[in-house]
């Protein structure tokens, strides 16, 4: 694997590949199973497979965990190489960003002004805006993103649409450990206590999706009960939503393709869970 700090390094080294099909995986790094599958997944629909590890600052607010989010950069590149992927882009803030970003890709506010966005006002700004500049220095056709960030993925596969990206969007299923849990960096700010209650964010969107399929349409009475349970024992939820797929607006009693969002602080890390109905 090459790994390539510089865009003009980066660009050199895939210019012969011009003709060949690149996929593109971009990630924050501190990389687990998730991430993996999406590197896996890659390989079936390209020749060459890129990633990137870097950590977007313009994605953060202040007080969230910009500074403090891990970077365990020699494991990753270990762990891509097992991989099997070609090139690693792995840019450090003065590449990526040398004067302030100015130009800013806007998602509309009803994908960026709700769930996450809500609670992360300016995330998926900063998202659109990193995925677009990582779009135009890879230039991959296939670019694969994670069913754990349902909301990220609608936006980015709506920016692709409308922005007239020549780039085939590619969602992957939710990666988790054996008792439930989704993977994700955030995982290690956890402690044991709180690592053993973890898994209940996934359990009681079992619920709610197994209620959903076997009837039950209230909507609100279903979030609220999963909002209770979380809240009883010692979480802190920001939402329990249950929304369209293609929009995450808020559906109608009858309609389906429907999935069930939720964030929630434990002690003092915020996780995020959602699954399809
Ligand atoms: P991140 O490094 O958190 O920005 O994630 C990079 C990519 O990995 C994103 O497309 C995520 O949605 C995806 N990802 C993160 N966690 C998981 C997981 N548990 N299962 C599948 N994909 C994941």
């Amino acid at each position: 694997m090459q790994v390539h700090p510089t865009i003009a390094g980066l660009r050199a080294a895939l210019a012969p590949h011009r003709l060949q099909r690149i996929a593109f995986v971009p990630t924050m790094g501190n990389l687990h199973d998730g991430h993996i599958a999406l590197m896996t997944e890659a390989r079936k629909h390209a020749d060459i497979v890129v990633a990137s590890i870097f950590v977007n600052r313009l994605q953060f607010r202040p007080g969230e965990d910009f500074e403090a989010y891990p970077r365990t950069f020699e494991a990753d590149c270990a762990r891509l190489i097992g991989a099997g992927v070609d090139y690693l882009f792995a840019p450090n803030e003065t590449e990526m960003y040398p004067q302030p970003q100015q130009y800013h890709i806007e998602p509309p506010m009803e994908h960026q002004g709700v769930l996450e966005g809500e609670f992360r006002p300016g995330h998926f700004r900063g998202v659109a805006t990193v995925v677009a500049k990582l779009f135009a220095i890879v230039q991959p056709q296939v670019a694969l993103f994670g069913k754990k960030d349902f909301q990220q993925v609608m936006v980015i596969k709506n920016m692709v649409r409308e922005m007239g990206f020549l780039i085939e969007v590619i969602d992957t299923p939710t990666i988790r450990a054996d008792d439930g849990l989704a993977l994700s960096s955030r995982n290690g700010y956890l402690s044991d206590q709180e690592r053993a209650e973890a898994p209940r964010l996934a359990r009681e969107l079992t619920k709610v999706v197994t209620a959903i399929r076997s009837g039950n349409r209230d909507f609100s009475g279903l979030e609220n009960a999963a909002k209770e349970v979380l809240k009883s024992n010692g979480w802190e939820p920001d939402y329990i939503a249950i929304r369209r797929k293609s929009d995450l607006q808020s559906p109608s009693a009858h309609e389906s393709e429907l999935v069930v969002l939720a964030a929630a602080k434990l002690g003092s890390t915020r996780l995020i869970d959602n699954m399809e109905v």
